[in-house]
């Protein structure tokens, strides 16, 4: 009955799913009830390395709108999702879940540098992996790191945590009521419509590389571990048609 449907994956956590109500900054409390269904997974078996983003403190368009350069806004983003990645470290270190921070820009006093073998030999230890720093290049984001990174690892499946959105819609369901959920969807059909579901690079390199993607809510709890289960949430968004 518990026997899960993946053995690898990469888990892709916004920014925005850590700050909570307020939006931005780290909300502890969220943080803790990510930690928690996390572990729930850890627990089943599965191999989980978490992608984490850096929207709820930094992100780089919104720093070159102010005037900044763009590649250094985008650097200030990448070191935004290094203090996430270290925030949720603690949170999950504390209820005896044994994690890796990997950076993809070097920071050797603060977490080791991204290794892909290295990351693997921690999967199959039992340890969770957190990918901090995205790709390591600016002009890129985090969900192309978790496409690149799921390519590297060979995780089967990428589950995108949205906040308080259940899957992939026609609309934003926020603002338009008669918005419709899709069930499944292909990366083909996220950019001929534009859906906003990840960016268009990420979704072409899940695209040629045959990488599946489950967006879900994560605000309900035990969200990631039905999903592993195999329970229908979500949006199935398949590789190849
Ligand atoms: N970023 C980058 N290269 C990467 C990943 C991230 O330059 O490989 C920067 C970019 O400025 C981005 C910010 O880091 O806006 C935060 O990442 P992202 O917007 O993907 O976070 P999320 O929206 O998932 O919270």
């Amino acid at each position: 009955m518990s026997t899960p449907k993946y053995k690898r994956v990469i888990l892709k956590l916004s920014g925005e799913a850590l700050a909570g109500e307020r939006g931005y900054g780290i909300d502890a409390n969220v943080i803790q009830s990510l930690a928690k269904q996390i572990k729930e997974v850890v627990e089943l078996g599965v191999e989980v390395a978490v992608v984490v983003g850096g929207g709820n403190i930094w992100r780089g368009i919104q720093g070159s709108s102010r005037g900044i350069d763009r590649a250094t806004a985008d650097y200030m983003g990448m070191l935004a999702t290094v203090m996430n990645s270290l925030a949720l470290q603690d949170a999950l270190e504390s209820i005896d879940v044994q994690t890796r921070v990997q950076t993809a820009i070097e920071m050797r006093q603060v977490a080791e540098p991204y290794i892909r073998r290295r990351a693997i030999r921690h999967l199959e230890k039992g340890r969770v992996v957190i990918f901090a720093g995205g790709n390591g290049n600016p002009f890129f984001s985090t969900d192309t790191t978790s496409a690149l990174r799921a390519a590297e690892i060979e995780a089967e499946v990428i589950l995108m945590a949205k906040n308080n959105v259940d899957g992939v819609y026609t609309a934003d369901p926020k603002k338009e009521p008669t918005a419709k959920k899709y069930d499944t969807l292909t990366y083909l059909e996220i950019l001929n419509k534009g859906l906003k579901v990840m960016d268009s690079t990420a979704s072409s390199l899940c695209m040629d590389n045959d990488i599946p993607l489950i967006v879900f809510n994560i605000s309900e709890e035990g969200n990631i571990r039905r999903v592993l289960l195999g329970e229908q949430i979500g949006t199935l968004v398949k590789g190849s048609v």
